[in-house]
């Protein structure tokens, strides 16, 4: 039995009242929990918007139509609901209305006392779970397809449109891209390859990972970024680009990496000063990988209903799991849980403790890139090792590092001005500057050398813009400090 099952029969036989399956695939979901209730000698009911039935008699029995609270009412009139599973659809169109919640917190509360042998199982897409039923409610998620079950899926599949199966390389090609998906959704996909030419080819591969792409897009939590920068674009950072070469290196081979005993990649922590290259570095890390980079919106996961925040964590997780091999970059991490361990709310120490479950035990191709301004605001659990493969601590540019960094904004927009301009002099005088400073003053020069209708880019250009600058570490000195000190105390891996 896979854990669906498993932890379904167990929550129903210790007579927990209301089973949320957070879940698109209803029609899945109803067989499964059909099945479990035949072989246990349960009856089933069924409501939603469009219809209801009770299946526990033969022939089945049809309800008379009616909102969620009169069938409530009306099964609890008949006294007919022991020894039974009522499966609710449609209900999150439901949980808004006073009436309804309180007719299921009713007949929860009946259930915990003995009153009957009933357990409300919720098949829903969305958990927008009131406050008052919260207790009362477990939620629970359908297991993810296996290979082998994908694997038929295409096959069945191939058989009912007479088309021929994919011989066994194309077949374990589509097997691996589908991962992560759901049955409709893998119906869906292949339903539109076929549409096109008739047959499953090695060309409908790319569809597939444009599909999933559209499902990153529709989902609002990630967004997919096109990134242009690579490592080269990067100044300074030495060790953290070897470190993140390094571990590109082992992704592109991961097969023969694990083969010889390697672990796979986790992910990475970069924490450190603002406009000092961590972004800069997430987007070279995907090019490096030579994988999609999906960026988490932790503002928009944070829902407004009970559970609702949880779900759309899962549902982030699930399409990273569905869209690996990728990097998923996590920005200003810290944000994502402020407050967790000073007082901070439930919710956010529910999204953090599953993120945690998932980085310990992650084993897909889904690197996890966080970054963060503000260690300090992180809750030291994080930072334990196994959860991240490393953290790394991004300092201020040394002199060397702006060099390159100046160099890197000349030449990426007025290269034939470069080996004219005296980068030492103005290295001299960009002490405290950040990376995001110095591509800052660049900008600045070559514009100022523009409007004044210069032809090329001086030194000169730069300087007067610096001296007209007021620097990040000027701007928040203190808070600089502090940060210093935190990361020294932590004993990060310094980037550079
Ligand atoms: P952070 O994420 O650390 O706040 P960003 O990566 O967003 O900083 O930096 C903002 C911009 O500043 C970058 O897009 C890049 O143009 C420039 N920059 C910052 N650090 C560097 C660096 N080390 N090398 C080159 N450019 C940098």
């Amino acid at each position: 039995m896979r854990n669906f099952e498993l932890n379904f029969v167990r929550y129903i036989n210790a007579g927990f009242p209301i089973l949320y399956v957070d879940t698109f695939e209803n029609s899945k979901a109803k067989k499964i929990i059909h099945d479990i209730c035949r072989q246990n000698g349960r009856g089933v009911i069924e409501w939603s918007l469009s219809d209801a039935c009770d299946y526990s008699v033969d022939p089945p029995l049809t309800i008379p139509k009616t909102g969620l609270a009169a069938t409530l009412k009306l099964l609890l009139d008949d006294g007919n609901l022991d020894n039974k599973i009522l499966i609710l659809e449609d209900a999150h169109f439901e949980l808004d209305k006073p009436e309804n919640i309180s007719a299921l917190k009713f007949v929860a509360q009946k259930i915990i006392g003995g009153e009957f042998n009933l357990n409300i199982c919720i098949i829903s897409p969305l958990v927008p779970l009131p406050k008052e039923l919260e207790n009362f409610t477990t939620i629970m998620e359908l297991d993810t397809l296996t290979a082998d079950e994908i694997k038929e899926i295409i096959i069945d599949f191939s058989e009912r449109q007479y088309i021929d199966v994919p011989e066994k390389d194309l077949l374990d090609k589509l097997v691996t891209r589908l991962k992560g998906l759901s049955q409709t959704e893998i119906d869906n996909i292949l339903s539109l390859a076929v549409a096109e030419d008739g047959m499953l080819t090695y060309f409908d591969l790319p569809l597939v990972l444009e599909q999933k792409q559209q499902m990153v897009r529709k989902s609002g939590i990630l967004e997919m970024i096109h990134v242009k920068e690579s490592m080269d674009d990067i100044g300074g950072l030495e060790n953290l680009k070897a470190w993140l070469l390094r571990k590109a290196e082992i992704f592109k081979q991961i097969k023969k990496a694990q083969d010889f005993g390697v672990d796979i990649p986790k992910g990475v922590l970069i924490a450190g000063m603002p406009g000092c290259g961590k972004s800069l570095t997430a987007k070279a890390a995907a090019k490096a990988f030579d994988v999609p980079l999906l960026r988490l919106d932790m503002g928009r996961l944070m829902g407004k209903y009970v559970g609702e925040s949880e779900g759309n964590m899962r549902r982030a997780i699930k399409l990273t799991e569905a869209s690996s091999p990728c990097v998923l970059w996590i920005d200003e991490l810290e944000k994502a849980f402020a407050g967790i361990g000073g007082g901070g709310s439930e919710v956010t120490t529910r999204l953090f403790g599953s993120f945690l479950t998932w980085m310990q035990e992650k084993d897909s191709l889904a690197f996890v890139l966080a970054t963060a301004n503000k260690i300090d605001a992180l809750p030291p659990e994080l930072l334990r090792k196994g959860r991240f493969d490393e953290t790394f601590y991004v300092d201020l540019p040394n002199d060397r590092e702006r060099r390159k960094i100046l160099e890197i904004h000349v030449k990426k927009r007025r290269k034939a001005d470069l080996e004219k301009i005296d980068l030492d002099k103005l290295v001299a005088e960009t002490k405290g500057y950040c990376g995001a400073d110095l591509e800052g003053v660049v900008r600045e020069g070559i514009e100022s050398a523009f409007v004044a209708k210069k032809d090329a880019l001086t030194t000169d250009d730069i300087l007067s813009v610096i001296k007209n600058t007021h620097s990040l570490s000027e701007i928040m000195k203190d808070a600089i400090d502090d940060m210093k000190k935190t990361y020294e105390d932590l004993k990060l891996k310094a980037a550079s």
